[in-house]
């Protein structure tokens, strides 16, 4: 989730936070300077070795986004992800434990002892349907109709890897206090998770969560930005079956009443404050013609730009759900299948961030690199602009009057919890519009292992500064006890008996995995992706 100024979301799509607040309230006036750090050679020197050690493991680093990105898998149903992430943490000495919340696909990997915790997260799940040849800069799907990383979750885990080895062996040489933690945002697309770890206690004794989101660009900002929170509610009809030709008046349809719901609701968006976005699927529309369905149901999100707000919308679903029930003598439930608090990002640590990513710097993209970009831009008739080429200025609030809407990332709730900021790496191009095959064709190409390579270095080196300068964790909490949550209290959208959606996605991959198997990477016998898959990089129209 899926942050930020009208963000860029090149590369799937966006990271929109969002505007959380509970209650309307000034937004802060002009950001007060972070104190100067005082020069601090040694800690510059350590970033520099960081940046050494990412460095020397690019191979290791592409390896990994090539592979994940083989995997493709949907939300809740990362099993060869989550097996293969997990072994190369263990590898390099982490203790896994596996099957966190009661989501088997989720883990949480740590390394290290004592103060700071510092918790690196980034998602993992892919997009249904988007299944796409990377480098190619045209719609040529691996395997029409599968599923696959159109949104890049396959390249931020990695990064986070990448980052946390280089740090590990860094901590061991200068003997540094402190534990890293890495953890998956498993289902994100479906909002699934990430309230579920806050519940369960995952992030009690974490100091500042760090946490990636690929992009287009090279960025960080703190407070509430652009977006929404929502819920995501399935609702569920019952009504009576009958031949629908011999004796249709026995029969109640239930899906009747998801089409009356769908109707009520669309008319009702009239009348809705322009931030809202809502949306559905009919997750069951019946069995065949002849049969009136006795079974029917809608999956809706529900998204607003605030706590209160989006409860509201949920009631107003509810009542159009109870509507259409009593409208067609039929009856519903409703369970939640997902949940996003909108995100707030701690000013502190963004601020650290920022200056690290200006020591970083993009990429160094060659021809092939832009080559490949023009290629898609000009093939999605969107500015034929190339790759980043500046680092934007940091990003700060958005006020709530001006937030008028987007996306959705769960990663909200955490920021609700913990310090946290979101680092957007530059692995991506503006050019699908998100969630989408056009959003996979860098995510398994040198933009994306570069991208990352930059990514894993700002990562490290924020970490960096927060094992040697614990000032920084005491300010970042008092952003977050002073400004953040004076007036805005965290309550979960989920109930102490509400349960992550794990069944969701399972019926696609049974379906597609047989054939994503025989595309999964080999890296013992190429040396990328792109050459297992025989393609010439960038291949364009
Ligand atoms: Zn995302």
């Amino acid at each position: 989730m899926d942050r930020r100024r009208i963000v860029v979301v090149a590369a799937a799509v966006l990271f929109l936070v969002a505007g959380a607040g509970a209650q309307r309230r000034t937004p802060p006036a002009a950001p007060t300077p972070a104190p100067k750090a005082p020069p601090n050679p040694k800690l510059d020197k350590l970033k520099q070795d960081a940046a050494a050690e990412i460095d020397a493991m690019r191979v290791q680093t592409q390896q990994m986004v090539d592979q994940v990105f083989s995997y493709g898998e949907l939300g809740f149903q990362e099993f060869e992800t989550s097996k293969y992430l997990t072994a190369v943490l263990e590898r390099h000495g982490f203790t896994v434990q596996r099957g966190i919340a009661g989501i088997p696909t989720a883990w949480l990997a740590t390394w290290g002892s004592g103060k700071p915790v510092i918790a690196l997260g980034s998602d993992i799940d892919g997009i249904p349907q988007a299944s796409q040849k990377p480098g190619v800069a045209y719609h040529d799907p691996i395997i029409e109709g599968a599923p696959g990383h159109g949104e890049g979750h396959n390249s931020g885990v990695p990064l986070n890897i990448t980052a946390a080895v280089a740090l590990k062996a860094l901590m061991e040489r200068e003997h540094l206090s402190g534990t890293l933690k890495l953890w998956p945002g498993v289902a994100e697309e479906l909002d699934g998770t990430k309230a579920y770890y806050i519940r369960d206690g995952f992030f009690k004794d974490v100091d500042v969560c760090l946490f990636a989101h690929v992009s287009a660009d090279f960025g960080v900002g703190w407070g509430e930005s652009r977006g929404t929170g929502l819920v995501s509610v399935e609702y569920q009809f019952k009504g009576e079956s009958a031949h629908a030709a011999a004796q249709p008046w026995r029969g109640r349809s239930a899906l009747d009443a998801v089409e009356l719901m769908d109707i009520g609701w669309n008319f009702r968006r009239e009348h809705l404050r322009l931030q809202q976005r809502s949306h559905d699927v009919v997750t069951n529309g019946g069995d065949q013609p002849n049969v009136v369905p006795p079974n029917a149901s809608v999956w809706y999100y529900f998204r607003e730009i605030d706590y209160p707000h989006i409860k509201e919308m949920w009631e107003t679903g509810n009542t159009m759900a109870k509507a259409a029930a009593m409208m067609t003598g039929t009856d519903v439930t409703w369970r939640i299948l997902g949940s996003a608090w909108m995100g707030h990002f701690n000013k502190t640590v963004a601020e650290t961030m920022y200056d690290n990513i200006r020591r970083v710097g993009l990429p160094a993209w060659d021809d092939a690199d832009l080559k490949l970009a023009r290629g898609l831009q000009a093939e999605l008739k969107v500015p034929v602009k190339g790759l980043a080429t500046e680092i934007e200025p940091i990003g700060t609030p958005v006020p709530p009057e001006d937030n008028m809407g987007g996306g959705s990332d769960d990663i909200g709730d955490i920021s609700w919890n913990v310090p946290t900021v979101v680092l957007r790496y530059p692995a991506n191009m503006q050019a699908g519009p998100g969630h989408s095959w056009a959003n996979a064709v860098t995510m398994a190409t040198p933009i994306a292992h570069k991208g990352v390579t930059a990514g894993a270095k700002a990562q490290a080196m924020t970490a960096l500064d927060l094992l040697l300068r614990p000032e920084l964790v005491e300010q970042a909490w008092a952003y977050f006890r002073n400004v953040q949550t004076k007036d805005i209290k965290y309550t979960p959208f989920i109930s102490p008996d509400d349960k992550p959606a794990i069944w969701l996605n399972k019926a696609t991959l049974e379906k597609y995995r047989p054939e994503m198997r025989k595309y999964y990477y080999d890296p013992s016998k190429y040396p990328t992706y792109l050459a297992q898959l025989g393609i010439t990089y960038p291949t364009v129209r």
